[in-house]
């Protein structure tokens, strides 16, 4: 009698990629009433959609979701990038990671995972800086997605992806897929290149970080938001007048927390920790892991729809509001006409004569629409002012008190640079 299969064979996982891919595949073997236009059902976009690399920017709790969702989708090259290594207050939410993986790149941690779920998906994890890596890396990528916490990192990689784009060449258009969640609210939407609103665009959209009243920090705290707030933005500065707060140092954020404690035992609050201390330094606002849930299956879902055509993509810019119920709306944002990055136009700033230098670098600094950090300033001939490096800055220091119209000429074109952005702002001066 021939050996019979036994129960468990039956049910042995099917790992054969037809099966795995099987209801994928259902959109991607005939077209619909919502298929984009240009849409070629059978194999060919199947093996697009297992050939092409997708970038992951961020493996944390956007990121996790991710890179679950687009192995699940049928993205089988996929790339990952994080500079952090695995807390354990990311356990709660990041769920590729466990109590073991503490101290580890979670670039790493979260590939390997991935790839041990889901047979037939290769993660190529690189743990480091978005800014470690240049066009050559970024431009190997049909598409980006990211799930990053931070506004430089995302004006960074807009800027990057935008100054690679060559229209003669459609290779080096990148779509942009980003996504981004505060507690229970979240946004995601799509830039492309010259055609969408990029980043930079709507950067006046990004709210103001949380602040408390000045007079309870110093007077009448209750809670342990206060004392910290009370340790870094008025003891800091009195101890180290010359020295910024970097929310990355931990002995900066240890300083701020034995302060912060000290104040708290004496107001009797508890609640201080390192953490949370970190976090109001950093005005990290806490993550909420269904947010994030919904936000990475937007993102995946439009990238899906990007990479095989099967349906129209959003268009452009999708809020989520999860605080009362869950409500969503889709809008387009618009360009920019003098957007620095993708308008490629120049910015008429007015300025009295009178006005210093100083004075000038400061207006520049308060423009929301710029979120300059510490600007550099030149003419086409000379330096006005170089925050750096230091013997250049000491060297243009002295030009910071004199009067503008000493320096430039009316309508004259100063190119504006600065550590938060890969590119630079092309300003015309205009006397009033
Ligand atoms: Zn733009």
């Amino acid at each position: 009698m021939p050996n019979m299969p036994v129960q468990s064979d039956l049910r042995a996982p099917i790992l054969v990629p037809e099966e795995r891919w099987r209801d994928i595949y259902t959109y991607l073997d005939r077209t619909g009433p919502f298929a984009n236009e240009g849409f070629e059902p059978g194999e060919t976009v199947k093996e697009f959609l297992h050939s092409l690399k997708i970038l992951v920017i961020g493996a944390g709790g956007l990121g996790c979701e991710l890179l679950k969702d687009l192995a699940l989708m049928g993205f089988t090259d996929i790339h990952v990038i994080d500079m952090d290594t695995i807390d354990v207050s990311n356990l709660n939410r990041q769920f590729l990671f466990r109590a073991s993986d503490v101290g580890k790149p979670k670039a790493e941690v979260a590939a390997a995972f991935v790839m041990k779920r889901v047979p037939g998906v290769k993660i190529t994890p690189y743990f480091g800086k978005i800014q470690d890596k240049d066009e050559d890396y970024y431009s190997q990528f049909t598409i980006i997605i990211c799930g990053l916490d931070s506004v430089v990192a995302r004006r960074w990689i807009n800027a990057t992806v935008a100054n690679m784009y060559d229209e003669d060449d459609p290779e080096t258009f990148k779509p942009i897929i980003d996504g981004g969640t505060e507690g229970f609210k979240g946004q995601s939407r799509i830039i492309l290149p010259r055609m969408t609103a990029c980043y930079e665009c709507s950067l006046d959209m990004q709210t103001k970080p949380t602040t408390y009243p000045m007079c309870t920090i110093a007077n009448t705290p209750r809670l342990p938001e206060h004392c910290i707030e009370w340790a870094s933005v008025l003891e800091w500065p009195k101890v180290f007048p010359e020295t910024k707060l970097d929310g990355d140092d931990s002995e900066h954020i240890r300083w701020v927390l034995d302060k912060a404690t000290a104040r708290a035992t004496e107001f009797n609050i508890s609640g201080v920790s390192y953490s949370l201390t970190q976090g109001v330094v950093k005005n990290i606002i806490p993550a909420i892991a269904s947010t994030n849930a919904i936000v990475a299956a937007s993102c995946a879902t439009e990238a899906f729809k990007i990479a095989t055509n099967s349906a129209t993509a959003m268009n452009n810019y999708m809020m989520y509001v999860g605080d009362q119920g869950v409500y969503t709306y889709t809008f387009e944002l618009q360009r920019k006409d003098d957007c620095p990055v993708c308008g490629g136009a120049t910015v008429k700033v007015d300025c009295n004569k009178m006005e210093t230098l100083e004075g000038f670098i400061e207006r520049l600094v308060d423009r929301k629409d710029f979120q300059l950090k510490k600007p550099s300033l030149r003419t086409s001939t000379t330096s006005l002012y170089m925050a750096a490096p230091r013997a250049l800055e000491q060297a243009t220091r002295p030009n910071l008190t004199k009067q503008m119209g000493e320096l430039v000429e009316n309508g004259e074109e100063i190119t504006v640079t600065d550590e938060a952005l890969p590119i630079s702002i092309c300003v015309v001066v205009r006397f009033v």
